[in-house]
């Protein structure tokens, strides 16, 4: 149940709402928009009679929620939410250019990457310094050096820096060293690993399951906000179905089915949703027209000899002049690169 109050009320007005809220037992998530305040209701709400609220005078409306998800629900934040992440915005106008190789190699890989696609216009560097392979004989990542390759990275070309962490065990250093928190597709539902990144403050990017509804990433992004933390970005990365040609199928229609549902800023990755790297540029240049807040593309130097996923990689001159056009795809969605 979410309560909207009328604009402009009080501190006092709303405190006395809160205080009903709680004789009912319930736990109260506030949110406070652009004029109005909204209260959203956690616990068993069946008994909860709206007419006795909607005599408070200070209530302008009740709303029965019918999605199981708050937080992350548009109808308790009804604006769109923009993260900060330094001097840098992801959601509303602007659009997120994140890019950078599957995995840190080395340092000399790592910068020049950094280098190379900063140059072409994006303002976020990717870079899997763990990693979540399929075989267990597959390279791993470099771990933690390959967050201190990130952080030079970081150094040389001011780019912010995004990872993935796969293990509270490495909380606090990824808190501490990247500037956005990745949580790939395998670990959607790893609740209790979604329960600690709520405990802090950075932001997410919370990737959707393999074979997940979207429902169920909405409810995982709920572990996230209900414990504190609503700098969560949503990112569609593709997703299981009968399809062989391609790697994932690209799900573009969950860009404006969550925009509808959600006011959380969405992403899309269509390298590990197409899988190859002539699928990229048609899947990127779709998913700026379908709606999406940014995207995440993997770039690398040395395609052919990528210690991950090179087939999917495209060459820092591909990834220039694919920028180019997602500037001119961007300006008529009225986004900002
Ligand atoms: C990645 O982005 O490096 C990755 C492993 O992606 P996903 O979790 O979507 O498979
Ligand atoms: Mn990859």
């Amino acid at each position: 149940m979410i309560i909207v109050m009328k604009p402009k009320t009080s501190e006092k007005e709303i405190a006395k709402v809160k205080k009903k809220i709680a004789d009912f037992g319930c736990e109260i998530h506030e949110s406070q928009g652009l004029n109005y305040t909204i209260l959203g209701l956690i616990g068993n709400t069946s008994s909860i009679d709206p007419g006795v609220l909607m005599a408070l005078d200070s209530i302008e409306k009740v709303i029965h929620v019918q999605e199981p998800y708050m937080k992350a629900n548009r109808l308790f934040h009804p604006e769109d939410t923009v993260i900060n992440v330094g001097d840098k915005k992801i959601g509303g106008e602007d659009f997120a250019v994140i890019a950078g190789p599957c995995s840190v190699e080395s340092e000399e890989q790592i910068v020049s990457i950094a280098k190379e696609v900063k140059k072409a216009g994006a303002n976020f560097l990717r870079g899997g310094a763990f990693k979540p392979r399929t075989s267990p004989y597959s390279f791993q990542g470099l771990r933690d050096a390959g967050l201190e390759l990130l952080k030079t990275a970081r150094q040389e070309t001011g780019l912010p820096i995004v990872s993935e962490l796969m293990s509270t065990e490495y909380l606090d250093r990824f808190a501490e060293d990247v500037d956005i928190i990745q949580i790939g597709a395998r670990n959607m539902q790893n609740y209790e690993l979604l329960k600690e990144v709520g405990k802090i403050k950075k932001p997410v990017i919370l990737k959707r399951g393999l074979s997940a509804t979207i429902e169920e990433l909405l409810l995982a992004a709920e572990y996230i906000l209900a414990q504190g933390n609503e700098n969560v970005i949503l990112c569609e990365r593709g997703i299981r179905t009968f399809e062989k040609y391609t790697r994932n199928t690209l799900d573009l229609g969950a860009i404006p089915v969550i925009k509808k549902y959600s006011h959380l800023p969405v992403i899309v990755d269509p390298s590990h949703a197409g899988g190859l790297w002539w699928l990229v540029e048609p899947m990127a240049k779709a998913a700026v027209v379908a709606g999406a807040d940014g995207i995440m593309i993997e770039v690398h130097n040395d395609p052919a000899n990528a210690k991950c996923d090179g087939q999917q990689s495209l060459k820092p001159e591909k990834f220039a002049s694919l920028m180019e056009s997602l500037k001119e795809l961007a300006r008529i969605q009225k986004k900002i690169i």
